[in-house]
């Protein structure tokens, strides 16, 4: 059988311990890989929600054998205004292979739904309109509000009153370039109460990245504030945004209306600039709307929003993802992945311009009426100890963020964190990239106290929602590891030929058979759907990442396949090489590529950022360089080390690997648009660090 074979591999072997002792005890490298870190106590099963191995083999095999049973069973807990068809006992339909004709995916057709209905007024009419939806904690300390769910229903049904009153109708688009205000999710929520498509693009994405996706879309009005500051850094959004709307017109798209919050806490409403009959106010149109707003049933199938991939490998992606099986799959997912109850604290860290912030801060969270803190601010402003500030501030149970953020308070010390009790934490998690073990570590030990298990969730904009993610209580984790799929995940790992793989192995991720939250197309392209996803591995959903079973079954992403190195016929996954070199103690963060090679073809070429402080030296570049050689092989170690004072990274945290290739190449004139990096400024930086 194709399945990974869970009652063998999900038993706990604590030989893994021994392992580990034995070998750290003999002085040797620590296989990582062998290593059980968390293991969920007696307490922890007690309460949650997946207990054991055994429920959640028993539950899987459900959710794969007879998904359309598994499905309307968790769907029913939502509330339809129709009910969805079924046609010979099958609530979906789908084709994931490309020989077979179009791909098409669908869940509950026929079903009469709304997702801001479920969201809100759901948890209203079950009387806890005064409990707290929203703790929004602003970028200075000091500003901050709650918002319960009853005042969440009165302001978004107030913007959708507004959207509709500029003729706004179920189907069309509207674009949010917002601030992490409340009003972002608010704007979110507003336009699926009407049926209208909304494309949230992160505010702070330069004028040209704007124009585009404006362009791609059309939407009828754009949602905007003239500014925000994050950090110490003010960002003046209207100017980005009139630039983007003149380059739109330009294009031969005209946006008719833009509508502007006055953030005054960031800047001053009359040095706004301003294009008279366009742009308006937004508190000068919503909050004389009415706070009573009808709910546009729409079908399961009608779209819910847009979003452009974060662009890391190159054009962005206009993922469409449609209401029903988007809406029970990320409830759903939210839930077991962090093992949600009721009453609980979550805080996700995502801006609602990325994937996390649509499904983890804004609908999951929500539709199972849990309270989320939306967060204005960075990480490190005014300084390292904020975000623990923040959790003992709200008594933030469960605490979701990036490897990116982790490693860059790692940079700082344990002190911050240590400064903060952090007692309320229960469970954490990490989503963006695959994290690397000693990451994983010091956010398991210093942040958690060894006493949070931390779910690695991996998926993507176009899943919707986490595909292969720990159940904090059902298995033991591994650092580094995603462990296994969640119910109703069918993952497989294909070699070059698209021939599935078994057992141990490691080669591309795909997914054999659609999820409910699977991304129905490309925006107004179906074509390069088919053929980045599907046409690659024939049969098959190609994720772009590869991946890593071990002999106990655990999933271990490796980065995407694009970032494979090959040296002399060695094929080393970039982001090995990087943990390798993260696990030196005063590497805080590292970032390695491929070069062109006369022996071996390619060559690595690591872009090493030190722990603050640390200065750079030669014996320091031939203890990183060894530490690759003795935890992974000699074959795998760096020709060249390249200080970093910074990365290239895309303003989801990324780093984007195509920038350090050219300047691994020296070909600094080819760099390509930089504009969407967080901080061009870093790119000069590393041109100026070369031969140093
Ligand atoms: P683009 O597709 O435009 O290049 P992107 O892939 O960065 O952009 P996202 O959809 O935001 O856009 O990111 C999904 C990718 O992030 C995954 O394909 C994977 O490479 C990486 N990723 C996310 N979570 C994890 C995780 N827990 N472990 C490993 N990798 C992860
Ligand atoms: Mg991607």
């Amino acid at each position: 059988s194709s399945q990974v074979d869970l009652t063998s591999v999900l038993s706990v072997d604590t030989r893994y311990k021994t392992e580990t002792h034995a070998a750290a005890s003999a002085g040797e490298q620590v296989v990582e890989e062998t290593q059980v870190l968390f293991e969920a106590n007696e307490e922890f099963r007690k309460n949650a929600l997946v207990s054991s191995t055994e429920k959640y083999e028993e539950m899987y095999k459900q959710s794969v054998e007879d998904p359309d049973t598994f499905w309307s069973e968790i769907a029913s807990q939502f509330h339809w205004e129709k009910k969805w068809d079924v046609t010979d006992g099958k609530v979906h339909t789908e084709n994931f292979d490309v020989r077979k004709g179009p791909i098409k995916v669908e869940w509950f057709k026929g079903g009469k739904t709304n997702i801001c209905y479920n969201a809100l007024d759901r948890h209203v009419e079950a009387g806890r309109a005064n409990d707290v939806a929203m703790f929004w904690e602003g970028n200075e300390p000091g500003y901050d509000s709650s918002v319960t769910f009853g005042n969440l229903l009165d302001l978004v049904s107030q913007v959708s009153n507004y959207l509709r009153s500029v003729g706004v109708k179920k189907g069309d688009a509207v674009v949010i370039y917002m601030p992490m205000l409340v009003e972002l999710p608010v704007a979110m929520l507003a336009c699926a109460r009407i049926g209208a498509i909304h494309s949230v693009v992160f505010a702070g994405f330069s004028a040209d990245s704007l124009a585009q996706r404006i362009s791609d879309c059309k939407p009828k009005v754009v949602l905007t504030a003239n500014g925000v500051m994050r950090g110490t850094k003010f960002i003046n959004l209207k100017t980005i945004v009139d630039d983007a709307l003149k380059q739109a017109k330009q294009e031969g798209y005209t946006v008719e209306t833009s509508v502007v919050f006055a953030n005054e806490v960031a800047t001053k409403k009359e040095e706004t600039a301003w294009v008279e009959g366009r742009d308006i106010w937004w508190q000068d149109v919503i909050p004389s709307q009415s706070t009573k707003s009808e709910v546009e049933w729409v079908d399961a199938e009608d779209p819910l929003f847009l979003l452009y991939t974060s662009g890391s490998t190159g054009k962005p992606k206009g993922v469409l993802h449609s209401t029903g099986g988007y809406m029970v799959y990320t409830a759903t997912t939210f839930k077991h992945a962090f093992d949600y109850r009721p009453g609980e604290v979550y805080w996700c860290t995502a801006d609602c311009g990325w994937i996390t912030g649509h499904s983890y801060l804004t609908y999951g969270p929500l539709l199972n009426g849990a309270t989320v803190v939306n967060f204005e601010g960075v990480p490190t402003y005014p300084d390292a100890g904020r975000c623990w500030e923040i959790v003992d501030k709200y008594n933030v149970n469960i605490f979701y963020t990036a490897p990116t953020a982790i490693r860059a308070l790692m940079r700082e010390g344990d002190k911050p964190v240590k400064k903060h009790l952090r007692k309320s934490l229960r469970v954490l998690g990490s989503v963006g990239e695959p994290i690397n073990p000693a990451a994983w570590k010091w956010y398991y030990e210093v942040v958690g106290d060894s006493r949070c298990p931390i779910s690695d969730t991996w998926w993507q904009t176009e899943t919707g929602g986490f595909m292969i993610t720990p159940m904090p209580g059902g298995w033991p984790l591994k650092p580094g590891s995603a462990t296994f799929p969640f119910f109703g995940v069918q993952p497989a790992i294909v070699d070059e030929n698209g021939k599935e793989l078994h057992g141990e192995c490691s080669g591309y991720l795909c997914v054999k058979a659609s999820w409910p939250s699977t991304f129905r197309t490309l925006f107004g392209d179906h074509p390069r759907y088919e053929t980045t996803y599907f046409a690659p591995f024939k049969g098959f959903y190609f994720s772009g990442d590869g991946c890593h079973r071990d002999k106990d079954g655990y999933y271990w992403l490796t980065g995407r396949v694009d970032d494979v190195i090959n040296v002399s016929g060695h094929r080393i996954g970039s982001a090995e090489v990087e943990s390798a070199l993260v696990h030196h103690p005063l590497c805080a963060e590292a970032a390695v590529v491929g070069y062109d090679h006369e022996v071996k073809g390619q060559g690595i070429y690591a872009f090493v950022t030190l722990v603050e402080g640390v200065e750079y030296s030669d014996k320091l570049r031939k203890d990183l360089i060894a530490k690759v050689r003795s935890q992974i092989g000699p074959f795998a170690a760096p020709d060249i080390i390249h200080w970093a004072p910074g990365l290239p990274k895309t303003r989801s945290g990324k780093i984007m690997r195509r920038i350090l290739r050219k300047i691994a190449a020296s070909q600094i004139d080819e760099l390509g648009d930089v504009s969407t990096l967080a901080d061009p400024g870093v790119v000069e930086q590393l041109i100026e660090l070369r031969d140093k």
